[in-house]
């Protein structure tokens, strides 16, 4: 028999190739950081979701070995439809093999809705159409009148006020038209998928805008394996769309783009150039001169940390909110005089937002130079602060003026080696200009070596017993000051070379 579920009728449908690679070539799947904390949201709100119409019953079992045991799903299921009962979540159902579970099934009249529940804050997206058809196509086989189709997605103008109020943190979208046009289409799309997936052969399927939507293909490594390093498919902030392009016309290599006379611009020229022989440094005096100019003294270098919580934990948040709740501060007095450290930690069990914004402004004065990398985030974070503390705002607006972008000179294509690859991140911009310094190098850390790694650890401290606790604050200070002190590296270069 021809098993198939849910995700994976949706993975065939943005291309037929990666549920064959996950049954053929599951090692060949690679799961970013970003992927992981989607899946991990997508659970979050799912559970939430589930109080959304008051009393239900939830399906959701598990075998003693903790995996999900589906036949015991869909016997409860079977046993809470003949019950009559309101509302059904994870309602399990398999017709011939095909396999779905419904987030919320509510009972409609003679019949039920599907509710859909997803962590996005938009429901326009053709993947859920995709996903809700293939629903109600199960559905409709195993003998349920399907009546509606929602969406449950979230709304990011809601603001918690202490209490959750789902009805106002989720947004419900009607999608029955939607899925009704699709839903002629999925009879054929099995048969196409059934098969594919019966043959041991690769389907033969070359890159294509599918690679990169909804998201960026787990296989895309693979399927690029025979690809020169690096490829059109590294080039600096080129849309995908133009590398496709480029690669659909036979430009793979760089050679081939210089080969090809593509146009470039000044940055790519130079990542290309540079990537194809080793030219050193390049180094533009003047512009690293002005910009070193733009300096003053005392001079300070911050970075923020934060929490994106989908769920807002604080008063006055807003879902996906980002909020900080650590920071690093070095500060030079004068140009070759001491390196003085300064750093705030929020405590977990509560809103650090206060606690850090009054810190901000005792360690930094109004009106003094500060530098970040990638301004943007800082300046916005701290105008978020003075919205939510006026009290504190004209002192923080002081702060944020004051604000110069240490990543200017390296946008501005004033400073470039090859070990850069093309992106100008402190990552990849500090190991390119000081290659062999342990000192420098995020991989020797401790526990946290990356913002993702610390937007995970800190909402998990306040369950920690002390000592794990400790160990954990200690290596969140210690990745935000690598943060700052590869700043102050990174400026020591340009005013060593401007
Ligand atoms: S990388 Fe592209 S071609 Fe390869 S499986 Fe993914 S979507 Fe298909």
């Amino acid at each position: 028999m021809f098993y198939f579920s849910k995700s994976k009728y949706c993975d065939f449908k943005q291309c037929p190739k990666i549920p064959w690679l996950k049954k053929y070539k599951p090692e060949e799947y690679v799961i970013d950081a970003e992927t992981q904390a989607r899946f991990a949201a997508g659970n979050e709100v799912g559970d939430l979701a589930m109080g959304l119409f008051g009393e239900y019953v939830e399906v959701t079992s598990f075998k003693p070995d903790g995996s999900l045991d589906l036949n015991k799903m869909k016997e409860l299921t079977k046993q809470f439809l003949a019950e009559g009962r309101e509302v059904l979540c994870e309602a399990s159902f398999d017709y011939q093999g095909l396999y779905c579970a419904v987030d919320i099934l509510k009972k409609s009249g003679d019949g039920y809705d599907i509710y859909e529940v997803k962590s996005s804050t938009s429901p326009d997206h053709d993947v859920y159409t995709v996903d809700t058809s293939y629903q109600t196509y199960v559905l409709r086989k195993c003998g349920v009148k399907v009546n509606k189709v929602f969406l449950v997605t979230i709304d990011t103008d809601y603001v918690f006020d202490g209490t959750l109020d789902l009805q106002k943190f989720f947004k419900i979208t009607e999608i029955t038209a939607r899925v009704e046009a699709e839903i002629g289409a999925v009879e054929q799309t099995l048969k196409e998928a059934e098969k594919v997936m019966a043959s041991p052969n690769e389907p033969a399927i070359d890159l294509s805008e599918s690679c990169n939507a909804p998201y960026p293909c787990a296989f895309f490594g693979y399927c690029t394996r025979n690809l020169p390093s690096p490829s059109v498919f590294q080039l600096y902030r080129l849309a995908y769309e133009k590398k496709l392009a480029l690669y659909r016309s036979g430009i793979h290599s760089y050679e081939d783009v210089l080969r090809g006379g593509v146009s470039l611009n000044e940055i790519r020229r130079r990542q290309v150039e540079y990537a194809l022989a080793d030219k050193g440094t390049h180094i533009d005096k003047q512009g690293i001169g002005a910009f070193l100019k733009t300096l003053t003294f005392p001079l300070y270098f911050l970075d923020f940390e934060t929490v994106q919580p989908i769920i807002p934990r604080y008063v006055g948040t807003r879902p996906y909110q980002q909020i900080p709740v650590q920071y690093s501060l070095h500060i030079l007095r004068e140009p070759d005089g001491a390196l003085e450290h300064r750093e705030f930690l929020g405590r977990a069990e509560e809103d650090p937002r206060r606690a850090l914004a009054e810190q901000l402004v005792y360690d930094i004065p109004e009106g003094v130079c500060v530098l970040a990398y990638n301004k943007a985030f800082e300046c916005t974070r701290i105008k978020e602060l003075a919205k939510a503390f006026p009290d504190l705002a004209a002192h923080l607006f002081a702060i944020e003026k004051n604000i110069k972008d240490l990543l200017d000179p390296f946008r501005s294509g004033y400073y470039y080696n090859r070990d850069m690859g093309g992106s100008f991140s402190i990552k990849s911009v500090l190991p390119a200009i000081y290659p062999d310094d342990p000192d420098l190098d995020y991989h020797n850390l401790e526990g946290v070596h990356n913002g993702s790694e610390a937007m995970d650890l800190f909402p998990r401290l306040k369950d920690m017993p002390a000592d794990e606790r400790a160990k954990a604050e200690h290596d969140l200070l210690k990745y935000c000051e690598l943060d700052t002190f590869a700043m102050v590296k990174v400026y020591e270069e340009l005013k060593r070379v401007g």
